[in-house]
Parts: C-alpha cells; sequence; structure tokens
C-alpha cells in the first residue's frame, strides 16, 4: 500500500460544503481583488500574531520581497540569513542587488545559529532573516537582542510555521515583520498562491500596504513604485474556511510526531526532531529525521510507495547562481550535513493510524 506525503483530497471532502459555498460567494459578489474576505481573514492573522497590522500579499516569497522593501534593504546592503531553508529565503534578497549573508545552524533545530551570527555583521548590514524551519520558531530572544544591539530590522520568515510559538510568544510576532506563506503546502493552505505579512509599526504597515499596490496612496498617487501583490480575495474564503481547523490540524501533526519519535526511539541510526526547550508549540509543517545513508534509505522508502522528500537537498552555498559568494562546505559544516542527512515523512492531519504503522515499518526496513 502507497502512503502519500501529502493529500489534500481529504481535507476537501470533509470542506466541501463550506469551500464551494465560500467560493461561490465571492464568484457571486464578484470583488475579486482585495474583498472583504482580504480584510476578515487580515484581522484574524492579526489577532493569532499578536501584531497590529496583517496585510494579505499574492505568496510567502512576496512578503518576505514587501518586508525587506519597507524594512529599508537597497543594492549593496547585506541581508544575514540561515544556510538552510526553502530557495524563497536567500533569492528575495539578491532581487534588491543585496547580499545573502549565509550563517550555519544549529545542527538538533536546524534553524540559524544566533552564536554565529554577530561575526557575519558588518556596516553593510541591514536585516536579519530567521527562518522558523519545519514549524519550530528559531531563538528569537538572543537574534533581537543581537539585532537591537546593531540596530537592524529582523524579517521572521513564518512561512511554515504559522500559529507556532515560542516561550509562548507567536511566530511572526517578535520581529520587525513576520512573513507567512499560504502555499498549498503549508499548514494554513490556499487554493493557490498566497501570502501575508504582519508587523506593528504604523510606517512599516502603511508602507507595505502601499507596496502591494504599486505604491499607490490613494489611488492613482504615486509617492513610491511598488508591486502587484495582492491577495485573491477568492483565496482568502477559502482561507477562512479552513482557518477554524488550524489549530486542531497542527495538534494532530504533534501527535503523529509523537507516534513517530516513540517508534524510532530504540534505533540510534534515526535522529528525529528536536524540540527546544523555548519551543512551546511546534506545528510539524514537516517531520524531518536525519540518518546517515539517506540517499539509500529514500529510495527504498520510495520503491515502496511511500510519500517522502528531501527539505532541503542543497544548501544555499552551494547552489549555482549562489557559487560567487564563495563560500565553502566547510565555511558551514552543519547545514552541509543536514542536506545530505534529512529526509520528511508523511505527517498531514489526515494520516490513518493503519498509514503511519506502513511508513514507520518502511522505515525501520529501510534503515
Ligand atoms: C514556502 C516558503 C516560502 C515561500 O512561500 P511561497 O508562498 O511559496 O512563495 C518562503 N520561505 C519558506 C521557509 C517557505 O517554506
Amino acid at each position: 500500500m502507497s502512503v502519500p506525503l501529502l493529500d489534500l483530497s481529504r481535507q476537501y471532502a470533509y470542506l466541501k460544503p463550506d469551500l464551494d459555498k465560500a467560493v461561490i460567494n465571492v464568484l457571486t459578489h464578484g470583488k475579486f481583488i482585495l474583498g472583504p474576505e482580504v480584510k476578515e481573514l487580515e484581522e484574524i492573522v492579526a489577532k493569532l500574531c499578536n501584531t497590529k497590522y496583517a496585510w494579505g500579499v499574492a505568496s510567502g516569497t512576496d512578503a518576505l520581497l514587501l518586508a525587506l522593501r519597507a524594512a529599508g534593504v537597497k543594492a549593496g546592503d547585506e541581508v544575514i540569513t540561515t544556510d538552510f531553508s526553502f530557495f524563497a529565503t536567500a533569492g528575495i534578497i539578491v532581487r534588491f542587488g543585496a547580499e545573502p549573508v549565509l550563517v550555519d545552524i544549529e545542527p538538533d533545530s536546524y534553524n540559524i545559529d544566533p552564536n554565529l551570527i554577530e561575526a557575519a555583521i558588518t556596516d553593510k548590514t541591514k536585516v536579519i532573516i530567521p527562518v522558523h524551519l519545519f514549524g519550530q520558531i528559531a531563538d528569537m530572544d538572543p537574534i533581537m537582542e543581537i539585532a537591537k544591539k546593531h540596530n537592524l530590522k529582523v524579517v521572521e520568515d513564518a512561512a511554515q510555521s504559522i500559529g507556532s510559538t515560542y516561550k509562548n510568544k507567536t511566530a511572526g510576532s517578535m520581529g520587525d515583520f513576520g512573513c507567512f506563506s499560504f502555499f498549498p503546502s503549508k499548514n494554513l493552505g490556499a487554493g493557490g498562491d498566497g501570502g501575508i505579512v504582519c508587523c506593528n509599526d504604523d510606517d512599516d504597515g502603511e508602507m507595505v500596504r502601499m507596496l502591494r499596490n504599486h505604491g499607490a496612496k490613494p489611488k492613482y498617487y504615486h509617492k513610491i513604485v511598488g508591486y502587484n501583490s495582492r491577495l485573491a480575495t477568492m483565496q482568502a474564503a477559502v482561507l477562512l474556511v479552513k482557518y477554524p481547523h488550524l489549530q486542531k490540524w497542527s495538534e494532530k501533526r504533534i501527535d503523529h510526531a509523537k507516534i513517530y519519535n516513540d517508534a524510532f526511539a530504540s534505533i540510534d541510526a534515526i535522529k528525529t526532531p528536536v524540540v527546544k526547550e523555548y519551543t512551546t508549540f511546534h506545528i510539524y509543517n514537516q517531520y524531518t529525521i536525519a540518518v546517515a545513508n539517506r540517499d539509500e534509505v529514500l529510495a527504498k522508502l520510495k520503491a515502496d510507495n511511500i510519500g517522502c522528500e528531501v527539505y532541503y537537498p542543497v544548501p544555499f552555498h552551494s547552489q549555482e547562481c549562489f557559487k560567487e559568494l564563495g563560500y565553502n562546505d566547510s565555511d558551514l559544516p552543519h547545514s552541509t550535513k543536514a542536506a545530505n542527512e534529512v529526509m520528511s515523512l508523511p505527517i498531514y492531519p489526515e494520516m490513518t493510524p493503519e498509514e503511519q504503522t506502513i511508513v514507520i515499518d518502511a522505515v525501520k526496513k529501510a534503515i
């Protein structure tokens, strides 16, 4: 029997009446761009994240784009981030003609190591982007302390961590900006692309709001040149139907993680996810294990029709497009090792106990 890495059709099966109604309602009222559902979603996310503002944008990537622009990043600046994340985190920095400065990760959490950040700061540094990878928030207290000391802005890449908490503080609420993605595979996924930017500062909030709509204020009057990066009303309508389930879905993922942890506890060859002492709610956007002979194990699982994937096989410093940054594997040993050893297993909320047993047995056999 095969087990998929993710199966969104199971969600649709029980949300169908509500989702169909919500989408038809948008088709009926016809306010397709920045309609009432967008405003409602923004209010809900601002409340969840405990921020003054939340502005819906076209994607998680654009959320980072608008936040970095509002933070004042320009050509020639440097932006510090992790070496180990989804490509958008580093790619977006280059869009400004700025340079990504890559910092190694903690080997246990896979998040940026705060102890290495200060050494990476120069007089060109403008922003730090911590990524809350796999659903666990990076160690934000020391990061915010360093940022304050050096007068840097912090943009949280919380694309994988909506609703997760650090010392009971929500992802996206601690930095100057919190950026989220509603890509369908995230814990709260739309029926297409979408994202949102959270912030507390009035000027920052106004800037993001203007930037997503060509920099206009009022309509047709442009003090700055912005983007077309609005969240589609249709996507907001889908997200409003799904949002009430988010907490329960994330708790289901935690339940699955516990079952995996118990099953793999006695197997030394498998490194299960480490939950840091400051993590008060890990939302397990991914359940990521590390094994030394990863590619072999992965191939065996794929042969058994087990959905599994490597997030991420290539650290930023090894990407062809970043070769000119001039890093070696030995500069970033932990992210290099992680890229060679990690693999993620199915953990979606609707996975059945039978399916999880199949995955566990297959992993054990492959190891
Ligand atoms: C998904 C993701 C993004 C990008 O979000 P999109 O909505 O796909 O543009 C950025 N950073 C991280 C860490 C992500 O996982």
